[in-house]
């Protein structure tokens, strides 16, 4: 779960989605107001759940999948991402850059 690292407290699932909802990498905690940014590892692990969902689209084009089911697996694999998010997401004081 998403902790800041500043107070220690945990960010519910509902925090983590309104906090997280925003362009900006800085996240504003809800309990002290201090900037959080998510972890390197924490990113990287949200970009390959991100891909769960691409991946229906990706067997599509090699192999004859019914429309019905991409679309159950896009919709249900956007789901589990969005609810596993704030489970992967760990938070840092300062902003890490991938390079
Ligand atoms: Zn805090």
């Amino acid at each position: 779960m998403a902790t800041c690292q500043h107070c220690h407290n945990k960010w519910t699932w509902k925090q983590t989605m309104k906090t997280t909802t925003t362009l900006n990498t800085a996240y504003t905690c809800p309990y002290c107001g201090k900037k959080q940014y998510a972890t390197k590892k924490s990113r990287t692990q949200f970009y390959f759940l991100t891909l769960i969902p691409l991946i229906a689209l990706l067997l599509n084009l090699f192999h004859n999948i019914p429309v019905w089911f991409i679309f159950s697996w896009l919709i249900l694999g956007g789901a589990v991402v969005l609810s596993l998010f704030p489970a992967v997401l760990k938070l840092t004081n300062k902003e890490e850059f991938f390079f």
